[in-house]
């Protein structure tokens, strides 16, 4: 009898723990906030991390992000390491400013080339189309070797102007006809023009239990319901106007063009325009998070593709730019990774030679055609 008890208020005791311990996890599960929520990969896996690019690159999209002359110094410095040997920097500027950026640099290393803004000051009065070529051609003489960034995201451009006022004050799309005179300028002085077209899709998707990228649009997202405000694929379809109308004007298209959740799209507008070209900056671990399509993509368009970091240029940055895009490693985290696993594209040599060296002398040849 006395051993019976004992039995029974064993398995009591035991169910009770078990049950006690379903419930405790299911109440952490519901108490954890999604902010915090930091994985750890579990998995035993070899770890890869190149030293540096496998071939020599140029990184056609970084900014001033440094502004004094021991950092950018440190910056060269950094780039030798990581086998860096030339950086685009796309100052958004004018006047001034692109004139105090470009001595800045240029006075320190000749790995830097500057890019230079439009001149969005005058948009709106009738001369504006007039001043703002006349100030284009300034900067080209002063040294400045494309435009960029632009930026549209789905209300006109902006970028350009926010250096001026620091406010993103959108002015017209890319295809208006008030840009017209400046596009042709462009290629007539041989300046290929750096864009940035809309943002990652779940940035314009509710922000709720659905969205696949809710950890960074819940900070980074689009209004989408700005009166005039264009989606995605139709602030697209202003850049595939514009190379229509300009069809001598080289046009990159930063951050893959932000198609990159709609390879068959992204390759339809790339085989629609011969003088539309992407970069790959600052989309690693989203293309990261199919690695297959991404590889796939990047293979057949290789030729189409720059490389570029758009991000604080330090050690972690690069390594990880190398990781991903040389490595086949599997399911790791970093400081980009939101909150899905990375994994390595692996891409091919003859990939990566294109991505990183080769095609950046489309870039060249444009620069020099006979003008
Ligand atoms: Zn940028």
């Amino acid at each position: 009898m006395r051993t019976t008890r004992i039995i029974i208020s064993l398995i009591a005791s035991l169910a009770f723990a078990f049950f006690s311990y379903g419930q405790e996890s299911k109440s952490i599960a519901g108490q954890i906030n999604l902010r915090n929520f930091k994985p750890v990969s579990v998995f035993k896996l070899d770890e890869h991390h190149p030293e540096q690019a496998k071939y020599r690159c140029v990184d056609i999209h970084s900014h001033p992000f440094i502004q004094d002359a021991e950092g950018i110094r440190a910056w060269v410095e950094t780039l030798e390491k990581n086998n860096v040997g030339k950086v685009i920097i796309l100052t958004y500027a004018c006047g001034e400013e692109f004139d105090r950026l470009y001595d800045l640099y240029t006075g320190i290393s000749d790995k830097f080339e500057l890019w230079c803004g439009l001149d969005m000051r005058n948009f709106g009065q009738s001369d504006f189309a007039q001043k703002a070529v006349a100030e284009l051609e300034r900067c080209y003489k002063k040294g400045a070797k494309g435009v960029g960034e632009l930026g549209d995201k789905g209300l006109g451009e902006a970028y350009c102007l926010r250096s001026v006022t620091g406010k993103l004050t959108p002015t017209a799309h890319i295809n208006d006809s008030r840009f017209d005179a400046l596009l042709e300028k462009c290629a007539e002085l041989g300046m290929p023009v750096s864009i940035h077209i809309g943002d990652p899709i779940w940035m314009y998707e509710p922000i709720d239990e659905h969205n696949d990228g809710l950890m960074n649009a819940a900070d980074w997202n689009i209004d989408t319901s700005a009166p005039g405000i264009l989606d995605l694929y139709e602030t697209a379809n202003t850049l595939e106007d514009a190379c229509v109308k300009h069809p001598q004007t080289m046009f990159i298209a930063c951050h893959l063009l932000n198609l990159i959740h709609d390879y068959g799209y992204l390759s339809g507008v790339l085989d629609r325009h011969s003088n539309l070209y992407l970069d790959n900056s600052a989309r690693y671990a989203e293309t990261s998070a199919t690695p297959r399509a991404t590889k796939a993509f990047y293979e057949k368009y290789s030729d189409r593709i720059f490389f570029g970091t758009d991000n604080d240029p330090n050690d972690e940055m690069y390594d990880l730019q190398w990781r991903i895009l040389e490595t086949q490693d599997e399911h790791f985290y970093g400081e980009y990774a939101y909150h899905w696993p990375m994994n390595g594209l692996g891409l091919s040599d003859r990939t990566l030679r294109k991505v990183y060296r080769d095609n950046y002398k489309k870039i060249l040849r444009y620069q020099n055609r006979k003008k």
